[in-house]
């Protein structure tokens, strides 16, 4: 029994206080965490209290591996083992991703084309799953760090269009990194939830959620009545989304230069600095209105209608995504209720004006829209804690699914777009006589020959009692859930003779590995912790490092030349201690340069204040 002590009180809480359950927002490029408590919601923000995105990023360092703005940094000096992207390879084979390995720095393993990928890192294996656990855990030791308590349940969001395979490998991931995964939501449903729509229990409304990220684009329709949340169609572009709109100035600036994009292809820190350059266009534009700056001494300048007409082609392709949606929900513009706004993308007015235009009606964007998905998490997970009224939701399939019949083709059983939970069954019998055994094969995608669809698994119906072919009447069932996870049942009904599968022992990961990666990470949790410590450290140092240096910058003409060389000395000091591995001795480092600098920032301070209330003055 546990009893709950108030120690500030003294006292013993009557009522124990129920666990909280986060909600995260595992995205391609951020992750996000956030918690509510049965009123307010509260996304985790970093130590300055502005961001909460958490890049979906890790490096493997010599001294084990780190998540997010650290990772970040690595991409360009140490590509091959800094991973990005991980979402695109969930529950994916290699034959899934012919396209995608090879645009990516790090090293996409063909073990058996038909198994999952890994990544090699130092000639060492990772699954996806193993490279999401990390982002998850992550995420789970920020939100704890906040708490000062532990957490061990979350519902983690997404895309509506992932397949089985995906959502059991998003479950998995979570139940690695120490998480009771205990609903898989659709991103979509989160966003309106955001919004706070479906939460009273009378509406009925149509909702489109249109989400343009960094690298992808997505646009649901959801149906809410009484509480209830449908998914009634999805569309999108897995390889469309802020990137595409970079990458248009970098092709216009490109254009007004003597560059060519092979010519930028060869040159790493040349392509970095046009892509951050462009990125900060895009950003500006969405604010003022233009950007100049300058690259390798070129004049670069983009105004908001250039840009605008650059983007068209873009912007179109989303729209008509949204009309194929609208086709296959069988609904018209007038039908459309709400439309709520989701992805960083989307901060952009020309996307804006292009979405409440083609749906003829104002959009929903007062929420930050990189968080939305986050908030509802944290909502739908308030729900399952028991700290609001009753709500379920109710998804759909974004593929059919079927096993295989003679001749290789597609016998659908759960037909796409369909509602979860579900359940669906036909009745098949035997070619052969006395044929004893039969093989189910099933498959997941909308073309009639099995080969260009996805197999989720297959298995053997034993022990059929010997019969004439044609007499044997074997019912196949198909029970989807609410996360969209299937069990397959066979049964010969004359004889009783039963086998099911569930998908994951196909494409899932089996609770043996799981068993020894939990135990791995649990023997590597101390030694995870103190590179942690240390890795933190480093990060502040350099922070404090490039502060010094920006302080004598600014202040040269008041400092003597004994107190900047005495900053110096000390610079050189702190910057040889992140060479080393000792946080204590990082912080003795940065101890002295605190003692030695905050009197002279202070007078610096005191010299700013005066200077701005003489000129006040006059
Ligand atoms: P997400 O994956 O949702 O975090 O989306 C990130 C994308 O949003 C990146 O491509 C960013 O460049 C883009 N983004 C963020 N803020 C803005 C803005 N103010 N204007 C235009 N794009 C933005």
């Amino acid at each position: 029994m546990k009893i709950p002590i108030n120690l500030k009180a003294g006292s013993v809480d009557k009522e124990e206080k129920k666990d909280v359950i986060i909600g995260i927002d595992l995205g391609t490029t951020n992750s996000l965490v956030a918690y509510a408590d049965g009123e307010e919601t509260f996304v985790i923000r970093d130590t300055s209290g502005s961001n909460a995105l958490v890049p979906s990023i890790l490096h493997f360092g010599k001294d084990g591996v780190v998540v997010g703005d650290i990772a970040r940094e690595k991409l360009i000096s140490a590509p091959e083992r800094t991973i990005y992207s991980v979402k695109r390879l969930m529950g994916k084979s290699y034959q899934d991703l012919s396209s995608l390995k090879d645009s990516v720095g790090y090293n996409v393993i063909d073990q058996d084309a038909e198994a999952l990928v890994k990544v090699e890192i130092d000639g060492k294996y990772y699954t996806p799953i193993e490279l999401s656990a990390e982002i998850l855990k992550e995420l789970k030791y920020r939100v704890e760090k906040h708490l000062k308590a532990t957490v061990s349940k979350a519902v983690i969001t997404v895309p509506a269009y992932f397949n089985d395979a995906q959502r059991q490998a998003t479950r998995d991931a979570g139940k690695l990194a120490g998480l009771e995964v205990l609903r898989i939501v659709n991103e979509p449903t989160a966003a309106s939830l955001a919004y706070g729509i479906g939460l009273s229990k009378d509406e009925e409304q149509t909702i489109v959620v249109y989400d343009l990220g960094g690298g992808t684009f997505d646009i649901s329709i959801l149906q809410i009545q009484n509480g209830i949340f449908e998914v009634l169609a999805t569309h999108g572009d897995t390889q469309l989304g802020g990137d595409d709109f970079d990458k248009v100035i970098i092709d216009y600036w490109l254009s007004k230069s003597d560059i060519s994009a092979d010519g930028l292809n060869n040159n790493k820190s040349l392509g970095q600095e046009y892509r951050t350059e462009a990125e900060h266009a895009k950003k500006a534009i969405s604010t003022i209105g233009s950007y100049k700056t300058s690259i390798a001494n070129k004049e670069l300048h983009i105004d908001a209608e250039t840009f605008a007409s650059l983007s068209y082609d873009l912007i179109a392709k989303t729209i008509n995504a949204c009309k194929l949606a609208m086709k296959d929900a069988k609904l018209s513009n007038e039908d459309i209720d709400q439309i709520v706004l989701v992805g960083g993308s989307t901060r952009m007015p020309i996307i804006k004006s292009a979405v409440s235009d083609y749906f003829g009606q104002s959009i929903n964007d007062s929420l930050d829209p990189d968080e939305v998905v986050a908030i509802g998490a944290a909502i739908q997970a308030d729900i399952l804690a028991g700290n609001r009224k009753d709500l379920l939701l109710i998804d759909i399939t974004p593929l059919s699914m079927g096993i295989e019949t003679v001749g290789g083709l597609m016998d659908v059983i759960i037909s796409r777009n369909s509602k979860v939970p579900t359940r669906a069954g036909r009745q098949y019998t035997t070619s052969v006589d006395g044929q004893k055994n039969l093989k189910i094969a099933v498959y997941q995608g909308e073309r009639d020959l099995v080969e260009h669809n996805r197999k989720l698994g297959e298995f053997n119906l034993t022990d059929i009692p010997p019969m004439p072919a044609g007499i044997p009447k074997i019912e196949i069932k198909f029970i989807l859930d609410a996360d969209g996870i299937l069990t397959v049942k066979a049964t010969e009904l004359r004889s009783n003779v039963e086998t099911q599968m569930e998908i994951r022992s196909a494409y899932g990961i089996s609770e043996e590995d799981m068993a020894r990666m939990l135990i791995d990470s649990l023997q590597n949790a101390e030694s995870d912790m103190q590179t942690k410590g240390l890795l933190e450290s480093i990060n502040e140092a350099n922070n404090i490092l490039l502060a010094a240096q920006r302080f004598i910058e600014q202040n040269k003409d008041a400092l003597t030349i004994e107190q900047i060389s005495k900053i110096n000395l000390l610079k050189e000091d702190l910057l040889a201690t992140t060479q080393g591995d000792s946080k204590d001795v990082i912080e003795a480092s940065m101890q002295a340069m605190n003692l030695y600098t905050a009197p002279l920032a202070h007078e610096a301070l005191d010299r700013n204040i005066g200077k701005a209330l003489k000129e006040t003055k006059m």
